[in-house]
């Protein structure tokens, strides 16, 4: 399962490491990307949700990246993303 990278909002929180959709872990999905500064984006961000390959040809599901969090305590602790969404879930729950 991979999550996603995020725009518009969520730009200054996100630091487009790549790693929800597998930067690090050897085998990206196949859309991932890098930009001149080295920074990662999903050139088809529209309509990235459902299966994709990776490189080595793995079946993914690009599912939202709250749903990635929630079943991925490993993604948890590296994406920059999940801190902020974490916190704000946290300030929700005490109104
Ligand atoms: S389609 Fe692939 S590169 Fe694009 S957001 Fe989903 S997992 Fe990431
Ligand atoms: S892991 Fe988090 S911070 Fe990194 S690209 Fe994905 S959503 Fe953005």
């Amino acid at each position: 399962m991979r999550g996603y990278l995020h725009r518009g909002d969520f730009e200054n929180i996100c630091c487009r490491c790549g790693i929800c959709c597998g930067s690090e872990d050897g085998d990206p999905c196949e859309n991932l990307k890098q930009d001149k500064d080295g920074k990662y984006y999903c050139p088809i961000y529209e309509n990235r949700f459902g299966k994709h390959k990776t490189v080595n040809g793995t079946i993914i599901s690009c599912v939202p990246i709250e749903e990635a969090l929630r079943n991925n305590p490993e993604l948890r602790k590296k994406c920059a993303y999940a801190k902020f969404s974490i916190k704000k879930h946290e300030t929700e729950a005490k109104k």
